[in-house]
């Protein structure tokens, strides 16, 4: 179910731990509200270095306006770490979310 605007037309995309798929992080997407709603991120030991992500701290997702909070940092290669994550779901701002602003970026 899409914790953003409650429809439960969703699709998980897993990420692919083995192969076939290069599919690097893990979410939900949604049909009804158009959004990604992130489980797993991945991302490069750079990018945590510039990102300060940290368990405990807010991951945000810019494009897509939404925040999240950092349960778990995992670190699974020389250079990859992955950060689980839960959405930050504020009532007005989900409220306003749903009319949809277009030529705003
Ligand atoms: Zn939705």
């Amino acid at each position: 179910m899409c914790p953003w605007c409650g429809s439960d037309e969703v699709r998980l995309v897993q990420r692919g731990f083995t192969g076939p798929t290069d599919e690097r992080d893990q979410y939900i997407a949604c049909h009804g509200c158009k959004r990604l709603t992130y489980e797993i991120v991945s991302r490069s030991a750079r990018e945590m270095r510039l990102g300060q992500y940290r368990t405990g701290g807010t991951y945000r997702d810019s494009l897509r306006q939404t925040k999240y909070d950092i349960l778990r940092v995992l670190r699974v290669g020389s250079n990859e770490v992955l950060l689980y994550v839960k959405p930050i779901i504020r009532q007005s701002a989900s409220l306003r979310a749903e009319t949809p602003r277009r030529g705003r970026f």
